[in-house]
């Protein structure tokens, strides 16, 4: 009997870790040597490890996302971006019946040089079309999360190289002029994952300001938005680790400043839909999903 409870424990364990929120980096796409050598194919590996870790932010998302999985019958397809911009914007990619793992999302990732200032953008693509069976086609469209839920696929995610970023874990090398590259992959992943971008962010803005419920508590009221309603509004504050700083989901990071989720950010995606679960310190870190465009994010220029 013993045994049979430890068992059972051991069972409610592992089933609880697997439902942390998975995300996959693609690299087939990363064609202009952002995050793989183009000389040797090797990948860039401090590059590709801090990706990793900018998804640890989102690790407390404890949504069940069914597999899409396709078959006889089930088909699916989405274009994107290509996120190394071969081609240029006007040049999408089209993936096809793409395997994505249960509680996992597969984010495409690449870079190229691009005008000053900007630091990326990111996207969940256009043209998602899925034939099949209901429940596929339903898996497709929200990973069998419903009503008010949100759920995704996945995504992409462009980096402009022309930025002399930083790239460490360790935050005390940054020095001004130096975009934060930590910074911007969990800003960026975030638009993967429905700020400013799912249709359950959109029907929370009334007048230009965000009412959903977390966020309004959060902050103390509704919250104001940027020109598109795609962030915050530029400057918003809330807390960090006790602290006030700027929102990492406001429009824009200063170089050489690192800036992490807060509990206005994090609150945000509870309201879009997404499990939102609080992860050992040093930061509490939850997560949402979302929606079809690109969203830019740019650095401040600030002199110092
Ligand atoms: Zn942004």
């Amino acid at each position: 009997m013993i045994c049979k409870k430890l068992l059972l424990v051991a069972t409610v364990f592992y089933s609880s870790h697997l439902m942390a929120l998975q995300i996959e980096f693609d690299y087939r796409f990363d064609t202009r040597g952002f995050f793989t050598d183009q000389l040797t194919g090797a990948p860039i590996v401090e590059r590709r490890q801090l990706l990793d870790v900018a998804a640890t932010f989102y690790s407390g998302f404890t949504d069940m996302l069914n597999p899409i999985t396709s078959g006889v019958g089930d088909s699916w397809s989405v274009s994107i971006v290509h996120p190394s911009l071969e081609g240029g914007l006007a040049n999408p990619v089209t993936l096809v019946d793409e395997f994505i793992p249960q509680d996992t999302i597969k984010i495409f990732v690449g870079g190229s040089p691009s005008a000053p200032g900007v630091l990326g953008f990111a996207g969940r693509g256009f043209d998602l079309m899925a034939t099949g069976s209901s429940q596929f086609i339903q898996t497709v469209a929200n990973r069998g999360q419903t009503g008010d839920d949100f759920g995704v696929w996945g995504g992409y995610i462009w980096f402009n190289s022309n930025n002399s970023w930083y790239f460490n874990e360790d935050a005390s090398g940054l020095s001004p002029g130096n975009p934060d590259f930590l910074t911007t992959a969990i800003h960026e992943i975030g638009h993967v994952l429905g700020f400013g971008s799912a249709d359950s962010w959109f029907n929370k803005i009334v007048d230009g300001m965000f009412t959903g419920i977390n966020s309004v508590a959060s902050y103390g009221g509704n919250v104001p938005l940027d020109q598109f309603g795609a962030h915050w509004a530029e400057g918003v504050t809330s807390l960090y680790n006790g602290e006030f700083q700027e929102t990492l989901m406001d429009p824009s990071t200063p170089a050489g400043e690192r800036q992490l989720l807060t509990e206005l950010d994090y609150a945000a995606f509870a309201d879009i839909g997404w499990e939102v679960a609080v992860v050992p310190l040093p930061a509490a870190f939850w997560l949402m999903l979302s929606s079809f465009f690109a969203l830019f994010h740019y650095r401040k220029n600030k002199i110092t």
